[in-house]
């Protein structure tokens, strides 16, 4: 076993961070005021382009087909049945994926955006992100 783990110890000796350095190098003495001052955090690495952050909902181009709130696991997505809309609880959501994948018109697209912790739940829920066809949005810290 160690024979084995040592070749990929030693190459990430050498290799670039895969992961964003946190605590921050200048992090303040209190967390709300580093959530609050960005530029205080060290800045972002590039995630990868299959990266799974926050979903984005385009409501307009939802059909109300309910495949999505069928697959999710973690019971993240609501059905408005007098509006046939959904809303998303990105605090429940596991980022898997599955209802991005069974959108039949792929009004769901799951973001870039990581820093999504909130005292306040309202937050995390997402009733309509406009049009995904858009780049998605860079990662931020939750305001
Ligand atoms: S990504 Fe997975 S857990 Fe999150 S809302 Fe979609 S199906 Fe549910
Ligand atoms: S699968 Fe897509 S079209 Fe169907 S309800 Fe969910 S978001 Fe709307």
């Amino acid at each position: 076993m160690i024979s084995r783990v040592m070749p990929q110890l030693l190459r990430s000796l050498f290799s670039r961070a895969f992961v964003n350095p946190f605590p921050a190098a200048n992090m303040p003495s209190s967390m709300t005021e580093a959530m609050s001052n960005p530029e205080l955090l060290n800045p972002y690495l590039p995630v990868g382009a299959r990266f799974r952050g926050r979903l984005n909902y385009d409501r307009a181009k939802c059909i109300g087909c309910r495949l999505c709130v069928r697959v999710c696991p973690a019971h993240a997505t609501d059905y408005q049945a007098e509006e046939k809309k959904i809303i998303i609880h990105n605090d429940r959501c596991c980022f898997c994926a599955q209802c991005t994948e069974v959108c039949p018109v792929k009004c769901l697209t799951m973001s870039k955006e990581f820093m999504i912790s909130s005292y306040d739940r309202k937050a995390n829920v997402v009733k309509d992100s406009g049009s995904v066809g858009a780049a998605p949005p860079a990662a931020k810290p939750a305001a």
